[in-house]
This record gives C-alpha cells, structure tokens and sequence, in this order.
C-alpha cells in the first residue's frame, strides 16, 4: 500500500467503501422487499380465501336453487346442496382454494400439496406455514360456520414460489446493474481523483526542476483557482519568488562588492608599480603613499560596510531591541553632529519631549548619523540642516531635512540600493553603502522611509515607526 500513488490510494478507498455500501443496499433492500412480498402473498392468500367462502351456498330444498345457471357447480351434500357459484376461485395467482370435510376428503377444488398436508389439523383463520420439498408454503383455513356447514373448511394454499420470481427478477436486475454502476462511479472516480490530483504533480515536477539546479525562474502554473491545492501553488510561487530574489541580491551583493574593490586595488597596484620602476624622489614616495593610503581607507570602510549589512542580515537576533528615550538619542545625535559645521553649514533641531521606542541604540544612531552626514556632504557652501521628531497619532516620525544639491526625481527611488551613487554624488568620497544600510536599519525596526527631493532645492528623508503607546 505503501508504494502505491495517492490516486490509486483514494481510487482503492473509494472502491472499497462503495462497494460496501453498495452491498448493504443491496441486502436492505433485499430483505425489506421479501418481507414486503411475504406479507402480500399471505394478504393475498386470506382475501381469496374469505372471498370464496361467500361463493358456497347450502340449499336443503332443490327448488330453492336457480338450476338455470349453468356455469355454477352443485354437490350433494346432507340430503340437500351445496352450490359452488361460478365466481368461486378455485386457482387464482397461484392460490389453490379446496372445499374440505372435517375428516379432510375433498370435496372440491385443487390442492397442489394435498398428499402432503393431508394430515395437517385445520385451524380457523390462522395463517399456517409448512415445508414441502424445500418449498415454503402457506395455509390458511376457515370453517364455514356462519353458513351452518360446521363440518366444511376451505383450505386456500400458496406457495412462497409464487413471490419469489417477482424477487429474483429483481435480484437479477440488480446483479446486472450493480456491478456496472460501480465499474462506472469506480472509473469516474479514478479519472476525477487523476484530475484533481494534477496540480500535486504540477508542484512536485516544479519544485524538483528548482531543486536539482534548474531554472530558479521557474513557476508553477496550475491555472485560476481558490481550492488548497492553488493556496499551496501560490505559496510555493511566493517562495520560489523571494529565493531567486534572495539569491539575486546575493550575486548583485558579491559582484558589486568585487567590482567596488577592484578599484582601490588597481589604483594600490599601480601606484605600487609606477613608483618601483625607477628610483623617485622622496616627495614622490610620499604622494604614492598617501595615494595608497587613501584608497586603502576607500577599502577599510567598504569593507566594514559590508560586514555590517552581513551581521544586520545573518545575525539581526545579535542586535538586542529595548525601550530607549528617542528624543535623548536624536538629541545627542544632533549635538555631536552640530560640531562638524562642514562647509559652514548649521545643523538645527527640533525634538518632542519623552518620545519611546523599542529599538537598539546603537543602530539607531547610525541611522540618523548617516542621513545626517549625507545631508553634510551633499549639502551647499553655509546651508541649513533641520532635524526634527515628533510624536504623530500613530507614529513616531523622524525627518532629515536639508536645502543641497537635492536629487534627480528618477534617482530617488534608487539611492536606497546597495552600491548606488546617484549623479549628484560625483564630486563626493562614498562607497553608495550608506542609505541602503538605513534602510535595513528601519525595516529591522518594522518603520518605513522616504524622501521628497528637488534637484537643487535640497532634500528631506522621513523615517516613521510605529508608535508604541
Ligand atoms: P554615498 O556613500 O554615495 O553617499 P549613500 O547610500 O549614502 O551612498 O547614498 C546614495 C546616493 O544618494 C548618494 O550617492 C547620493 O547621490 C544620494 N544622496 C544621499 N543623500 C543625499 C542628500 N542628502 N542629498 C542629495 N543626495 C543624496
């Protein structure tokens, strides 16, 4: 059983409990209908009996019977007799009636087992039942008292024959038809179990491809549905989904790294070559080296860069989150940051009083010293920063603001990508790390960010998180 597929499986339940109930019935029906015939036969048998006794008439004179009816029967009987009416039913449905003496001679009629019941007592309007030659039949007597011939009976016998061929007419009909009703619902159940069963395959043959390296690409199209299997499709889909855009960033993530180191080494290199080809001066050896220093820095802050974002993906559980005081955190945030004064800029804030959340601390702080540094660097000679945190309704909202060299519409929702340096940034030392790293730092804390931006007009960037009162 264990080997065999689920269709076949349900196939074989199904088969199974069908024929079950198709036996049951079978028999119920059976059953019920034999009773229902045996009660019909003996109804039948009484009522031709009662009807018979009406038709014998005892006549003392022979001028009292109307001799001119010829079809009625009459038998001498006490002197005087006995007429039998043409409408006596001597054999009817194979009911036999037999006009009996007490001392059980015969006096008219049939009787098909007469030899045998020849000795059977009578008993006045009680059904008697008797075997004979494996034959049920069924005796019912009555003595025609009423008629004042107390030493009559009528005997009417039937067999259980007489019903039985209606039951095995029915009994073949339905050995015919049964078994090919259940061929049929078998059959169809086999074909419908296969149908519905289809999109199991479907899954199946999809996620192995997936699995033994094929095409990442790769969906599972079973069609428009709403029933479970489509539920467990679309789910597998939505998983297929983020793997080929995990694995995706994955790739983005290493050859942007390589491409982005690459740079600073070749610059090390040739530098490193340029100034062993012959012998320089000492004012030479020190630009090379300053040259190799500086590019050597670009590397040392890539690289931790990049092993931040590893540890805030791999290890986000390393980051504990507790209740922290936002407003002191911005507040001394922005006081550090105020002393840079680059490029003569002013850094302003403004900070609701005793603004919760639960967070970590550390990366909070780094969100807000990289949207503010950014604001430095990409902020005009003596330019303004304004730093603001409020508690809204159902947030808590930070913003960046400044009034710089801003950022092209198309840009802005490209800045928040690893490695991405927009236009304005050419003049600028980066590593195009800082605001994706922002970013992973509010959707660790479940907030959202987004800037509003004008080329030249300066640019603010709003974080919100949910608040937690
Ligand atoms: P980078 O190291 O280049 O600054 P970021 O990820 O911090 O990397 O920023 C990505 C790009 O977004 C920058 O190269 C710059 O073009 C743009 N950008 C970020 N902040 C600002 C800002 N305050 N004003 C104008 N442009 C900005």
């Amino acid at each position: 059983m264990k080997s065999f597929s689920i269709r076949s499986k349900i196939t074989l339940w199904f088969t199974m409990a069908l024929l079950m109930v198709v036996f049951f019935t079978f028999f119920i029906v059976l059953s019920a209908n034999r009773q229902v015939i045996q009660k019909n036969i003996r109804d039948n048998l009484i009522m031709t009996v009662e009807h018979n006794v009406d038709e014998i008439e005892f006549y003392n004179n022979i001028n009292n019977v109307d001799l001119h009816n010829e079809s009625d029967y009459f038998i001498r009987f006490r002197g005087g007799y006995l007429e039998i009416d043409d409408d006596f039913l001597d054999q009817v449905n194979e009911v036999y009636t037999a006009l009996y003496h007490e001392d059980h001679t015969l006096i008219y009629g049939e009787n098909p087992i007469s030899r045998q019941v020849s000795d059977l007592e009578f008993v006045d309007s009680k059904v008697q039942r008797i075997k004979v030659h494996h034959t049920l039949y069924y005796i019912f007597d009555r003595k025609l008292t009423l008629k004042g011939l107390e030493e009559l009976w009528l005997r009417g016998v039937v067999s259980e024959k007489q019903g039985m061929t209606q039951m095995s007419d029915i009994t073949r009909l339905s050995l015919l038809l049964l078994p090919f009703m259940v061929l049929v619902s078998v059959t169809g159940g086999y074909l419908i179990a296969g149908r519905m069963l289809r999109p199991i395959q479907k899954i199946s043959e999809s996620a192995s491809q997936i699995s033994s390296g094929g095409d990442l690409k790769k969906r599972i199209a079973i069609g428009d549905g709403k029933d479970e299997l489509h539920q467990l499709a679309k789910s597998f889909n939505a998983m297929f989904q983020r793997l080929e855009e995990s694995f995706d960033a994955e790739h983005q993530f290493t050859s942007d790294a390589s491409h982005e180191l690459r740079t600073p080494v070749s610059v090390i290199l040739a530098q490193c070559e340029l100034s062993l080809e012959e012998p320089r001066s000492s004012e030479e050896y020190e630009d090379a080296l300053r040259t190799i220093q500086r590019q050597g820095r670009k590397m040392s802050k890539l690289v931790n860069h990049m092993l931040d974002f590893t540890r805030l993906e791999m290890r986000a559980d390393s980051y504990m989150r507790q209740k922290l005081d936002l407003t002191e955190l911005v507040r001394s945030v922005c006081f550090d940051m105020a002393l840079i004064q680059e490029k003569e800029i002013v850094l302003n804030y403004e900070v609701q009083e005793q603004v919760e959340f639960v967070g970590n601390y550390q990366l909070l702080s780094r969100m807000l010293t990289n949207l503010i540094s950014n604001a430095y660097r990409y902020g005009k000679e003596q330019g303004h920063i304004f730093v603001s945190l409020k508690h809204l309704e159902q947030e808590i909202e930070l913003s960046v603001a400044d009034d710089g060299i801003g950022i092209a519409t198309e840009e802005q929702e490209k800045i928040f990508r690893r490695f991405y340096q927009a236009d304005n940034s050419r003049s600028v030392a980066g590593t195009g790390l800082g605001l994706s790293m922002v970013y992973e730092i509010v959707q660790f804390h479940d907030g959202t960010i987004s800037v509003e931006s004008e080329l030249q007009n300066g640019s603010t960037f709003i974080v919100t998180f949910k608040n937690i009162n």
